[in-house]
């Protein structure tokens, strides 16, 4: 069956993306509608997940003639396949997972937790000491020091990472112990299934045998009375009996909108611990340890390079780095800051640009004519390079999207629309299209310097 798929999606893919992606792939069907794939490395696994498992499922189906869940997962080195290191184990279908329909008060298992956010795996800088050393200080003897802890700090700045490091410590060190880390949006929804199903009790009794009880992203709690109501109760039973909370939030407890005062007060009674974002040392050593665990070599410049255009997300700092290593695998040119500047900037800084100034640059650029470009010609070039012009346009003038439909001879502006979709879906996914537009963009900035 691979074999056949395999055959497909070389017809469908370009040769770099299958070469690079899917050659050294296997696998294995374990039933009716289930199929494993092994790929090779976490970044083969990663790569296809976000950008072609779509693809790949819709040839299995048409080969099979029915659904099937595709699960991918890596190769380790003695062969047999394993839970990638990526978090998502073989228990959470790759296919859209709302987790909405888990049952609720099931002991959550350890394999609900990210296996990368561990202590070991994370990187202690200045901006993150004290909310590391609580962490580890709560780890180490729950309900003792800082109760709640409260962390708080940006979008990917480490909160997730450090609470679930809090709950792998627990596990190893004591299996049996009742560690639950949820989101806010799970505690909420087993209260909403528990009113439902008339199972308040056990709802109760779940919660309150924690031993840890970490709670993410707890600013969500905001207006919602209900949640707020029962969690007060939970908080008060397991404080006094000296559990150990930890709740981590965008914001501090007092920059929470409609959160009861009561509970304002509880979540600031222990440690806030802020998170804020790393300096460029800790950047660096970031993207250092990610490599090293990826088994990548990274020049030091380029390690210093991605750094200082990523300051306020790890995430984004972490995305970063996985793009450079695709591109570079996929393109074959040397790791160096030179070559992968341009795809690390797809958006370069815009100069306000005149519309005709973007029409010539792409169409010579394409070898196309102006006219081309305005008229209906469906040839694949010319509306190639059509929608391309439009998608520039939009990045380079203020102008609406019926305004831009005008520029090009009148189109709709749902046909402006589906370029631009388009195009910022090719530049994500295809390296090559990002340099290309970064390389049109930066022409049209120079042409427009030069004009004014
Ligand atoms: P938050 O919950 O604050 O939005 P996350 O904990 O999800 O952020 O972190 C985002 C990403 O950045 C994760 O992949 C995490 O492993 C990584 N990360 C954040 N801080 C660090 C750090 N200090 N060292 C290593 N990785 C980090
Ligand atoms: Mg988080």
């Amino acid at each position: 069956l691979w074999i056949q798929v395999l055959e497909r999606l070389q017809f469908q893919l370009s040769r770099p993306t299958f070469e690079t992606w899917l050659k050294g792939t296997t696998a294995q069907q374990l039933d009716q509608n289930c199929l494993v794939v092994c790929t090779p490395n976490p970044f083969a696994r990663n790569w296809l997940q976000k950008y072609y498992i779509k693809t790949i499922t819709d040839v299995v189906q048409e080969i099979l003639g029915q659904s099937v869940d595709i699960y991918l997962t890596v190769i380790t080195d003695n062969d047999n396949t394993t839970i990638s290191d990526t978090g998502i184990s073989w228990s959470v279908p790759v296919a859209a997972n709302p987790d909405t329909e888990r049952p609720s008060h099931q002991l959550p298992k350890p394999t609900e937790l990210n296996q990368k956010y561990v202590f070991s795996r994370f990187v202690v800088g200045s901006n993150n000491r004290m909310a590391h050393a609580a962490a580890l200080a709560v780890a180490e003897s729950p309900g003792r020091e800082f109760n709640p802890l409260f962390l708080c700090g940006g979008v990917g700045l480490g909160k997730t990472h450090l609470m679930q490091a809090i709950a792998h410590f627990r596990w190893e060190n004591s299996p049996n112990s009742k560690i639950f880390y949820v989101s806010t949006e799970h505690f909420t929804n087993d209260l909403i299934a528990a009113i439902r199903k008339d199972s308040m009790q056990s709802f109760r009794e779940h919660y309150r045998a924690a031993e840890v009880l970490l709670i993410d992203d707890i600013q969500f709690i905001e207006g919602k009375e209900y949640t707020q109501e029962e969690f007060f109760h939970t908080f008060n039973t397991l404080h006094e009996a000296g559990k150990q909370i930890v709740l981590a939030s965008d914001r501090p407890p007092h920059q929470i909108s409609r959160l009861q005062e009561r509970l304002c007060s509880r979540f600031s009674m222990g440690l806030i611990a802020d998170i804020q974002p790393p300096d460029l040392e800790t950047r660096m050593a970031i993207l250092q340890k990610k490599a090293e665990y990826e088994n990548i070599r990274l020049p030091r410049s380029v390690v210093e390079y991605i750094a200082t255009q990523y300051k306020s997300n790890i995430r984004e700092l972490e995305g970063a780095l996985i793009r450079v290593v695709a591109y570079i695998s996929i393109s074959g040119v040397p790791m160096s800051v030179e070559n992968i500047a341009p795809i690390l900037n797809p958006r370069t800084p815009t100069v306000q640009a005149a519309p005709e100034i973007i029409v010539t640059t792409v169409a010579d650029a394409f070898n196309v004519s102006v006219e081309d470009l305005k008229g209906n010609s469906r040839r694949r070039e010319i509306s190639w390079s059509r929608q391309i012009a439009m998608y520039l346009m939009r990045q380079h003038t203020d102008l609406s999207l019926p305004r831009i439909g005008e520029e090009f001879g009148g189109k709709d502006h749902t046909t402006v629309m589906y370029s631009c979709d388009k195009i910022t879906q090719l530049r994500e996914r295809d390296p090559s299209v990002a340099q290309k537009l970064s390389q049109l963009s930066d022409r049209i900035n120079l042409a427009s310097q030069t004009q004014s």
